[in-house]
């Protein structure tokens, strides 16, 4: 089977008045159709600028990312983005807020609106529909800013950090709810985080990154004997199995 995603040695630099910074170097990795897969790595490494190359947002100094076979630059409206922080437009209700990305691609049709009603039932903001982003929790707009991305169909969804804005304990919930909802609309995702316990809890494999400028220090392929629940994952004894070889990772120098 052909990778969803191929990534083949992609090294990338910022030019700045002050010179260069080599962000990353030789990244190499490829996810298939329906794998959910983390990357970690510490705070400055290059995570979030490797999403944006893989969103096709910015063209890699070297080496090529591919969706589907094709230039990531070619797959328009395929990738969804989801970012740390939620961008809901508070002069919109939470569907017009959801609705904004089928609308700007001119896909609203009747059947679209009707399906984003059945979403918003589904994950729980079905009495919000009319309400204003302020009126929510944070939990409940990192929801709507999922659905918002997941409505488009994306074949890829990219998460940015997406818990960080969030409050321990409503992280940990927003987590699980979020992981539910990609896993049950069959998406290939990937998470970046910086937060180990994090990547071990949702994801099928993980990417550890060095520091800058970020190499592929390791991949660890998760195996939870099927559970894909976050919350139960992190009381299975696996997991601080898994915690322990990934800090290891990270903390080699
Ligand atoms: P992370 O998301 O892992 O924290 P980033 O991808 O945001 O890391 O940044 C990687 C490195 O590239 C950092 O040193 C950062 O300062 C630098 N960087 C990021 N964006 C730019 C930019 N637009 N111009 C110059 N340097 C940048
Ligand atoms: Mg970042």
């Amino acid at each position: 089977m052909t990778p969803l995603l191929e990534v083949s040695g992609v090294s990338h630099s910022y030019h700045t008045m002050e010179g260069e910074t080599k962000a990353l170097s030789h990244i190499t990795f490829s996810i298939d159709k329906g794998e959910f897969v983390a990357i970690v790595g510490p705070s400055g490494c290059g995570k979030t600028t490797l999403l944006t190359l893989l969103d096709g947002l910015a063209v890699p100094e070297t080496g090529s990312i591919l969706l589907n076979g094709r230039p990531v630059t070619e797959a328009h409206g395929r990738i969804g983005y989801m970012f740390q922080r939620d961008h809901l437009l508070e002069w919109r209700t939470i569907l017009e807020n959801v609705s904004l990305g089928l609308e700007i691609q001119k896909r609203l049709t009747p059947q679209a609106r009707q399906e984003l009603s059945r979403m918003l039932d589904a994950y729980g903001l079905g009495e919000f529909s009319s309400s204003r982003p302020s009126e929510l929790s944070g939990g409940m707009r990192q929801r709507a800013a999922l659905i918002r991305t997941l409505a488009l169909k994306p074949d890829l969804l990219l998460l940015d950090e997406p818990f960080s804005a969030l409050d321990y304990q409503t992280r940990l919930t927003v987590c699980d709810d979020i992981s539910s909802i990609i896993r049950q609309s069959g998406r290939t995702a990937v998470l970046v985080t910086h937060d180990l316990s994090e990547a071990i809890s949702a994801a099928d494999r993980i990417l550890v990154l060095s520091p800058r400028p970020g190499t592929v220090r390791a991949e660890i392929t998760l195996d939870f004997s099927g559970e894909n629940s976050p919350i139960r994952r992190r009381n299975m004894p696996q997991f601080s199995a898994y915690f322990n070889l990934v800090w290891k990772e990270l903390k080699t120098q």
